[in-house]
């Protein structure tokens, strides 16, 4: 096994291949507190790219309620499982957040599932991934608990708080939207399994494709992507997985003029909750310093978007906007040290996040800078016993060739409609 470097453990790990960086890497980042869980990304991507014989299973970008639901079911339980067994004393964040692009949630102590394969090694034929085949049974329900709250359907809500619970965190009745895809991983664990080397990853974007000519659906690679988004297609005996639209990437879709442009599932994103966009890497993968990209500020600068479990190992490019109301504890398995100081920025934004938050949804095209204007105060609160302005300022995007691509203001403008309108009956 080689050894590189995966920034979001805050050290070097175990790989099958040596350390290789794209030129510029595929990231999103959505934020869980508006999704609404309408699906409207998941069927975006079902129409466009699994509406054929045998992909009826296949939903490459999902949404499903936490903590009960999953596709395949219980997913992430099972994988939890598997590392905790490869990790009996335990795994743990040692260290404090810090400023450095290298290691900003400090050091994850503890096999991850490339350093732990072991454990799910059958007979003589070596895993070079700790990872588990769901059943069948697994992929059949892909709404399973969806909007089911902690404690059941059909039991009363329970709006006391426990003693770890403050603010908006206060209720014990609570479920969130998680909306899912494959992140493009920095070391995709599905690549890594598989014997044939049909699975690669794109130099010029950091996408990871899978060659339907060289897959001999050996499912190898369904075994072993933690996040269980390379899935089996029965009809061609092959493995499929989210290809990132990367038409659209490449800026070869007819709307694109040229640029890049963002995924089907972030583009018709209803709630606004889902920003695409590609981010520069040095050689070993860590994120070169871009201030005004928006994801670079959002992970790096704010940090207010972190990775979807960070301890799997894989590097994932995902990044999520914690949901605010749910318990920190919860949280922190899922998406690492940095939810605490996440969701505090985020409940009181400074006016730089307010802006940039803005910047979601208002374009297809992927921005690649951004610019402020600064307005005037127009609102003063207290948020958790600290003063709170709001600033009417204009955020300016801009595209690949450094073209503007839009611009928008913090405060939406309120348009009344006259009392006869077009469409009035
Ligand atoms: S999420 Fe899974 S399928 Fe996607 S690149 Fe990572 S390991 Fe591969
Ligand atoms: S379209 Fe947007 S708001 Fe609707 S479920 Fe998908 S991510 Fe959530």
């Amino acid at each position: 096994m080689a050894s590189v470097y995966n920034w979001q453990l805050g050290r070097p790990m175990s790989y099958p291949y040596a350390q290789a960086a794209p030129k510029e890497q595929f990231a999103f980042v959505i934020n869980i507190n508006r999704c609404i869980g309408c699906q409207t990304c998941t069927m975006a991507c079902k129409s466009t790219w699994t509406f054929s014989k045998g992909q009826e299973h296949m939903w490459w970008t999902n949404v499903e309620t936490k903590p009960y639901g999953g596709y395949p079911q219980h997913w992430d339980v099972k994988i939890l499982d598997l590392l905790g067994q490869a990790n009996p004393a335990g795994m743990e964040w040692q260290g404090q957040l810090a400023d450095d692009r290298r290691k900003p949630y400090g050091e994850l102590k503890g096999k991850n599932i490339f350093e732990s394969p072991e454990i799910v090694a059958r007979g003589k034929q070596p895993n070079l991934v700790l990872g588990y085949l769901p059943t069948e049974e697994d992929w059949t329900a892909p709404n399973i608990h969806e909007d089911t709250p902690v404690g059941g359907l059909n039991k009363p809500m329970d709006f006391g708080g426990g003693e770890s619970m403050s603010g908006d965190q206060k209720h014990k009745t609570w479920f969130y939207y998680l909306a899912r895809l494959c992140n493009h991983c920095s070391y995709p664990a599905c690549l890594a399994a598989c014997p044939r080397n049909a699975i690669y990853k794109r130099p010029e974007d950091g996408i990871v494709l899978i060659d339907q000519q060289e897959c001999r659906g050996y499912r190898k690679c369904v075994e072993a992507c933690p996040y269980k988004k390379s899935l089996y297609r029965g009809t061609t005996r092959t493995s499929e997985k989210c290809i990132a639209c990367y038409p659209r990437i490449e800026g070869k879709d007819p709307e694109s003029d040229g640029v890049p442009m963002e995924t089907r599932c972030m583009s018709a994103c209803i709630g606004q909750v889902r920003m695409q966009g590609l981010v520069k890497v040095d050689e070993s993968n860590v994120w070169v310093e871009d201030r005004y990209n928006p994801l670079y500020y959002l992970v790096h600068v704010a940090k207010v978007a972190l990775p979807l479990y960070p301890q799997f190992g894989t590097e994932p490019n995902g990044y999520y906007i914690p949901p605010r109301w749910v318990p920190t504890t919860y949280l922190e398995q899922m998406f690492g040290p940095g939810v605490k100081a996440a969701v505090d920025r985020y409940r009181a934004p400074d006016r730089e996040l307010l802006a940039v938050l803005q910047l979601f949804r208002r374009s297809n095209r992927v921005i690649f800078r951004y610019e402020l204007k600064q307005g005037s105060k127009v609102w003063e609160t207290t948020v958790n016993g600290k003063k709170f302005e709001m600033f009417n300022d204009t955020v300016i995007a801009f595209d690949k060739k450094n073209r503007e691509i839009f611009r928008t203001q913090v405060e939406e403008p309120v348009h009344v409609r006259p009392d006869k309108h077009a469409n009035s009956i």
